[in-house]
């Protein structure tokens, strides 16, 4: 945990509940441990999407689609996901039938690093939630991808703090994403593309706008 319990604690109980069938997916992600965003990510993403007001958003790693039904929620944006995993892809597109959102919510089936190339674009607002090792190889595509001016959130960049531990205390698997990961927050702090900012909200973020 990168910020102190208490006070995460304290601003999540700061927070208004979504409607109820957001509040059900959340449960149902929790209970079967699926990986969703944190819920204080959840008003950092609405007001990011009530500034911006994307008309596309691009996200990769659907997950179960909380996110992208959350996302839903609160633009009027449409969102194209992309999920490598069968089983999830699955849940995913029973989630997002379910909560009628089929001609706002586009899933696409696969690695984000294939499926990317073939995608056109603009997309104004990007969320990156995907494999952490993978965000450094994604990078070039997004920024093909959006326009200028467009946002790019990656979720997840701190890796609760472990990012900044000794590599002697850390397994090698967990080194070498460390190392990938320190090296996307390196890249997007230094492309000349891009200016990002590094957040330390949930499990770290970077915000980059593109120039
Ligand atoms: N954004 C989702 C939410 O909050 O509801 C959670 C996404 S979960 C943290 C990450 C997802 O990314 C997993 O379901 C995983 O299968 C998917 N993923 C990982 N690497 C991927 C890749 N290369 N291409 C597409 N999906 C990928």
């Amino acid at each position: 945990m990168i910020v102190n319990e208490r006070i995460t604690t304290y601003i999540h109980s700061l927070e208004s509940d979504n409607p109820e069938y957001l509040e059900k997916l959340r449960a149902t992600a929790e209970k079967t441990g699926v990986p969703i965003i944190r819920r204080e990510m959840e008003s950092f993403l609405r007001v990011l999407l009530e500034i911006k007001k994307p008309k596309h958003i691009l996200e990769i790693g659907t997950g179960t689609a909380f996110s992208a039904i959350f996302m839903a929620s609160c633009s009027k944006a449409h969102i194209t996901t992309i999920e490598k995993s069968p089983k999830r892809l699955k849940l995913a597109g029973s989630n997002i039938l379910k909560n009628g959102l089929a001609d706002r919510i586009t899933l696409i089936e696969g690695d984000a690093g294939s499926a990317m190339p073939f995608l056109a674009g603009p997309y104004e607002f990007v969320f990156m939630d995907a494999a952490k090792g993978q965000y450094i190889s994604f990078l070039p595509e997004i920024i093909r991808l959006m326009p200028k001016g467009g946002l790019l959130l990656s979720d997840n960049v701190l890796q609760d703090g472990d990012l900044i531990e000794s590599r002697y205390i850390t397994a090698r698997r967990q080194r070498t994403i460390h190392e990938r990961m320190r090296e996307y927050i390196w890249e997007v702090k230094h492309n000349p593309a891009l200016d990002t900012t590094v957040i330390t909200i949930g499990d770290g973020v970077t915000l980059s706008i593109k120039k």
